[in-house]
């Protein structure tokens, strides 16, 4: 009798345990992340444009931005690609900081503005200010979206769709490489 009451209290125990474990190297994961994150620095010594001041508007050729950008950053920014959904280094990042452009160091985003979505890349429900971001139909993929492109140097971000949260009700949802992150100073 005693024997069949506990089984099931063991079974229980084991479950929680292990439950206990994924969620703990869950957390451990996330907390690498945003410790990371916290500790961001930006340094574009090949991008001689890159500010976090200057608003000039950029106007550089395709051949010009090949030769300041990473490989990486040159074909989302450029070229529209977009990254693969859950690889990003911002797309659960939730720590209080700055969003930038990585291309040129405009002013995107803060963190107050993102929303936790289950799509795999960092999403917004605003930008930052008016000079943020600007946006372009895009029919490309078969698709008609709208494309948000960097207001300063023009290059892609990613799209803006209208299933995000109150209050706007948009959803920007964009590519991690094409964006800077700077945590607030404590
Ligand atoms: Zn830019």
């Amino acid at each position: 009798m005693e024997a069949i009451k506990q089984a099931p209290l063991k079974i229980i125990f084991i479950l929680s345990l292990s439950m206990a474990l994924a969620l703990n190297a869950c957390g451990q994961s996330k907390n690498d992340n945003q410790m990371a994150l916290n500790m961001e620095t930006v340094s574009k010594p090949k991008n001689p444009y890159y500010s976090h001041t200057d608003t000039t508007k950029l106007h550089l050729t395709d051949a010009e931005w090949k030769k300041i950008l990473p490989e990486d950053l040159y074909e989302v920014s450029r070229h529209a690609a977009t990254e693969r959904p859950f690889t990003g280094k911002y797309w659960n990042a939730d720590i209080k900081g700055t969003y930038y452009c990585a291309a040129c160091g405009n002013e995107l985003f803060r963190s107050e503005a993102k929303f936790a979505s289950t799509c795999g890349w960092p999403s917004f429900f605003e930008q930052e200010n008016k000079n943020s971001t600007v946006f372009r139909q895009d029919s490309s993929l078969g698709m008609i979206r709208t494309e948000v492109l960097c207001a300063r140097c023009g290059g892609h971000l990613g799209h803006i769709f209208d299933d995000g949260p109150p209050p706007t009700g948009k959803r920007y949802c964009m590519n991690s490489i094409a964006m800077d992150f700077v945590p607030d100073t404590p």
